[in-house]
C-alpha cells in the first residue's frame, strides 16, 4: 500500500504544510536533497531526529509531577480527610523541612513547634470523646506517613505521645483518668511518653520485666530502669510499666516529672532519630499514688493492647519514610546532570527508581488494607506485625537504593537523603524488631510458638 491512498490524502497533507514554514527552510537547505535523505531512513533514525530538533528547539517536556502515591491511594479519602492530609503535608513542608537537618545534627527537639502542631487538632485522632475526633485509622495512617515523609523524627515524637503515651490512657485508664488526662492531651498542653522497655529487657519484656511495683497503703513504689524513652527528658507524664511484686502482674503507671525518685537523662550519640529525645529513666523508690494507676491495666496483655494499635501507625511510618526518600531521589535524578543528560534519563537509574516505586505500592497497598482491618475491629497482632516486617524491610531497601542515586551527595546531611538512611534503622528496629514480629506471625500461620 502506498503512502498516499487518495485525491483527499493529497488534500489534508497540502493543508497542514505550513508554507511559510517551509519558504524559509528552502532558503536554508536544498529542499529536494533533505527529501531524498528523509525519506530512506528508518523509522528508529527518524524518531531519533525528530527528538534531537526538538531539543534543539528550545522546547523543553516539563518533567511528570513528583508523586509517591502512584496508585493513588489518597484520591480515596473524603474531602474532608483528605484537607486534614493536605493541612499536616503543608505543616510538615512550611514547619519541618527547612529545620529538620539542623536539629537533627544538634540532636535537639524543636520545642517550637508544639503549639505550631497542636493547631492542627490531630492528636489521638481515632479516639472517640474525650475532645478527640473519633476520626478512622486510615487516616491516621496517612497522617504518620505524611510526616515520616519529611521526617521520621517528628512522626516519632507524634506518635509517642497521640498513640502510645495517650493510647496506654484511652484502652487501659478509667473513665475519671480519661476526662482527666485526655483533653489536655489531645490539645498537647501536657505531653506524655511510653516507658516500657529496660536496658536489659527489650524483646523479652512480655515476660521479663524487671521494674517492679509494690503497693503500700495508697501509694506505690516503683523501682528499676527504662531505656530508649522516647520524648521522657521533657514530657510532662510517662506511663510507666512494671511488675505488681504481689501477684507478678504488670501494671501501668501514669508518672509526673516531678514524681520523687524519677530521674530522666537523654541519651547521647545517637545515629538515628536523633531529634527524638530519648531518656535512660531511672526510678528509686519513686512513689505513685493508687489514682494514678492505669486502672485497666491488669497484666502484660493490656500493654500488648497497646502495641497492636500503634505498631500499626509504625507500619505507616515506614512508608512516609519510604515515599519521602523515594520522592526526593527521583527529583534529584531529574535535576542531577552527568554526560549531559539527567541521570534520570539513564536505563540503570530507572531500574533503580521503578524498583523502589513497586516496593513502595506494596507497601502503601499493604498497610492501607491493614488500616481497614483496624477500622473494621477485626486487627490481629500478626497483621499489625506482619505490616511491621514487610514495611520496614522494603523500607530499608528504598532508602538505600535512594542514596545510591545521590551518589557522594548522598551521605551529605544537607541533601536530606542521608538522615532518611540513619532514621530508617531506628524504624526497623523499635516497636518489636524484624525477629520478634516474624516469630508472631510464624506463631499464628504455624500453630507453634518459635519465641524460646
Ligand atoms: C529510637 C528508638 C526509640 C525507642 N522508643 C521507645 C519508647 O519510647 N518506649 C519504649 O518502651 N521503648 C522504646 N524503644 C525500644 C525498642 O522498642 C527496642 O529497642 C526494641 O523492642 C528491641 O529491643 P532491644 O533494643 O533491647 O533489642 P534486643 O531485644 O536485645 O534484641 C537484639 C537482637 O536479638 C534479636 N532477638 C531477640 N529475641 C529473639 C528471639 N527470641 N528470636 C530471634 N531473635 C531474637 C532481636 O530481633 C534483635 O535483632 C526505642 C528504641 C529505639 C531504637
Amino acid at each position: 500500500m502506498g503512502f498516499l491512498e487518495s485525491f483527499s490524502d493529497i488534500r489534508t497533507l497540502l493543508k497542514n504544510i505550513d508554507l511559510d514554514a517551509l519558504g524559509k527552510l528552502s532558503k536554508k537547505v536544498d529542499l529536494n536533497r533533505m527529501m531524498g535523505v528523509v525519506s530512506k531512513m528508518s523509522e528508529e533514525d527518524l524518531g531519533k531526529m525528530l527528538k534531537f530538533m526538538e531539543a534543539g528547539s528550545g522546547k523543553k517536556k516539563a518533567p511528570p509531577v513528583v508523586n509517591g502515591d502512584f496508585y493513588e491511594l489518597s484520591a480515596t479519602l473524603t474531602g474532608e480527610d483528605r484537607e486534614i492530609q493536605l493541612k499536616v503535608r503543608d505543616f510538615m513542608e512550611t514547619e519541618i523541612r527547612p529545620i529538620a537537618n539542623e536539629y537533627w545534627n544538634k540532636a535537639h527537639f524543636p520545642m517550637h513547634i508544639i503549639p505550631l502542631m497542636a493547631e492542627l487538632n490531630i492528636c489521638g485522632l481515632t479516639y472517640k470523646g474525650y475532645g478527640c475526633a473519633g476520626k478512622s485509622a486510615l487516616l491516621e495512617g496517612f497522617i504518620a506517613m505524611e510526616m515520616a515523609r519529611v521526617d521520621s523524627s517528628i512522626s516519632t515524637f507524634f506518635g509517642v505521645h497521640s498513640g502510645l503515651a495517650m493510647g496506654s490512657i484511652y484502652l487501659c485508664g478509667s473513665e475519671e483518668q480519661k476526662q482527666h488526662w485526655l483533653p489536655i492531651m489531645q490539645r498537647m498542653d501536657v505531653i506524655g511518653a511510653f516507658g516500657l522497655t529496660e536496658p536489659e529487657v527489650g524483646s523479652g519484656v512480655a515476660g521479663g520485666l524487671t521494674t517492679t511495683c509494690e503497693r503500700i497503703g495508697d501509694e506505690w513504689v516503683i523501682n528499676g530502669q527504662k531505656k530508649w524513652i522516647g520524648n521522657a527528658t521533657f514530657s510532662d507524664v510517662t506511663i510507666i510499666w512494671a511488675r505488681d511484686l504481689a501477684d507478678n502482674q504488670v501494671k501501668g503507671f501514669i508518672v509526673r516529672k516531678e514524681n520523687p525518685g524519677f530521674v530522666a537523662e537523654k541519651m547521647q550519640d545517637k545515629m538515628a532519630l536523633r531529634t527524638v529525645q530519648n531518656a535512660l529513666i531511672t526510678l528509686t523508690d519513686c512513689k505513685v499514688p493508687e489514682k494514678d494507676r492505669l486502672q485497666n491495666a491488669n497484666s502484660f496483655k493490656d500493654t500488648a493492647n497497646v502495641l497492636r494499635m500503634t505498631r500499626a501507625g509504625v507500619a505507616w511510618q515506614a512508608v512516609g519514610c519510604g515515599r519521602g526518600a523515594y520522592e526526593l531521589a527521583l527529583k534529584y535524578t531529574l535535576e542531577r546532570k552527568q554526560f549531559g543528560r539527567p541521570i534520570a534519563g539513564f536505563q540503570l537509574v530507572q531500574d533503580l527508581l521503578v524498583t523502589m516505586l513497586g516496593d513502595l505500592t506494596a507497601m502503601q497497598t499493604l498497610v492501607y488494607r491493614l488500616s481497614q482491618l483496624q477500622d473494621g475491629g477485626v486487627l490481629t497482632d500478626e497483621h499489625a506485625s506482619l505490616a511491621k516486617v514487610f514495611s520496614t524491610l522494603r523500607m530499608r531497601s528504598i532508602v538505600d537504593h535512594a542514596r545510591e542515586l545521590f551518589g557522594g551527595n548522598g551521605i551529605l546531611l544537607e541533601y536530606d537523603i542521608a538522615r532518611f538512611v540513619a532514621d530508617a534503622e531506628a524504624i526497623y528496629s523499635y516497636e518489636g524488631t524484624k525477629e520478634i514480629n516474624s516469630l508472631i506471625v510464624g506463631r499464628a500461620i504455624t500453630g507453634e510458638s518459635a519465641f524460646v
